[in-house]
């Protein structure tokens, strides 16, 4: 038995060697840690939107609340925004005009669920919630997804407002899907938190990319692509082009990389480099954020204009994110 513990041990260790690029080896990782501050309880997310949601989850960890409850509370705070027009509530639709939402939920445990196509419930991350805690699946799709959710509770809503609309009109004139550079015609929040015990949880909830076909689903439903946490390492969390992301399986392989010994920045600079070196970066945005258990973190993008909200050592600011493209 000991033979085949020691057999899988060194194993994991061959795979993890072959894992690293040539960029980022393990001898360079913890060489550079741009974001070395620490400080427990840390919040982290995406976007000018994240600010007021990293607002309420740090109310809620103030208060002794658990990381999972903070980071459902403090998106459902973008998710109602009416003005915020990539989440939830007055996100901008397919090209079709349906509003269709994804989210994604998981804790410290591992247990994580999500929710991908989902129309008229308001607050998608609250049924995510739902799907990892009182079923035993991880994600539930379309019709199924709103089933489910009316059934537990939640009430049908049209989502597509008025000023959703017209510029959903607008867009009709050309009907060209050309995701734009942060502008955009996405946003999603994603979000980090760390406790007062130490444990780590995600959240990550999104209209996704506007104008996109009638069906499509992005990365932020999908466990390991736009969002991921281990309690042994930290987690990470992504914004932008789903596509990319989902090819890359970026959050995942954050944290991977932060097992291996890379700092937060490192390995996001890393998520993003995996991303340039197949695909074409040009005119796609794609944003990460990660932490690790210490507290530190790191964020990259692949073009300038990816802002992130911090809540660290009881104070929350508004920081740029470095980018490949300078
Ligand atoms: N990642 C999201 C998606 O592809 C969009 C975004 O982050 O803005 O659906």
């Amino acid at each position: 038995m000991s033979n085949r513990r020691n057999f899988i041990k060194k194993t994991s260790i061959g795979v993890a060697g072959t894992f690293l690029s040539s960029k980022v080896s393990s001898s360079n990782f913890s060489k550079k840690n741009q974001n070395s501050m620490t400080g427990l309880p840390i919040i982290i997310s995406t976007w000018k939107h994240g600010y007021a949601a990293n607002e309420k989850a740090y109310e809620l960890i103030k208060n002794g609340k658990r990381a999972i409850d903070a980071v459902e509370q403090g998106v459902k705070v973008t998710e109602a925004d009416p003005d915020c027009t990539s989440v939830g509530y007055g996100g901008w639709p397919d090209r079709d005009g349906n509003v269709t939402l994804d989210a994604c939920i998981m804790d410290h445990t591992g247990n994580c669920g999500s929710v991908s196509f989902l129309k008229n419930i308001k607050h998608p991350i609250s049924v995510a919630r739902k799907v990892m805690d009182n079923t035993p699946h991880v994600m539930l799709s379309g019709q199924g997804a709103f089933e489910f959710a009316i059934k537990n509770g939640f009430h049908k809503e049209d989502l597509l407002t008025d000023k959703a609309k017209k510029r959903w009109k607008e867009w009709l004139r050309d009907s060209k899907y050309q995701p734009i550079i942060n502008v955009e015609n996405h946003d999603t929040i994603g979000l980090l938190a760390i406790d007062k015990n130490g444990d780590i949880s995600g959240a990550c909830t999104t209209s996704g990319l506007a104008w996109k076909m009638h069906g499509r689903v992005g990365d932020s439903p999908i466990i390991g692509a736009g969002m991921f946490v281990d309690n042994e390492i930290g987690g990470c969390c992504a914004t932008g082009v789903g596509e990319a992301v989902m090819k890359t399986l970026g959050s995942f392989l954050i944290v991977e990389l932060m097992r291996q010994g890379a700092t937060p920045q490192e390995a996001c600079e890393e998520g993003v480099s995996r991303i340039v070196k197949n695909q074409n970066y040009k005119d796609m945005q794609i944003g990460y954020l990660a932490i690790n258990k210490k507290g530190e973190h790191g964020a990259y993008a692949v073009h300038k204009g990816f802002d992130y909200a911090l809540h660290q050592n009881g104070t929350n600011k508004m920081i740029d994110a470095q980018a490949f493209v300078k």
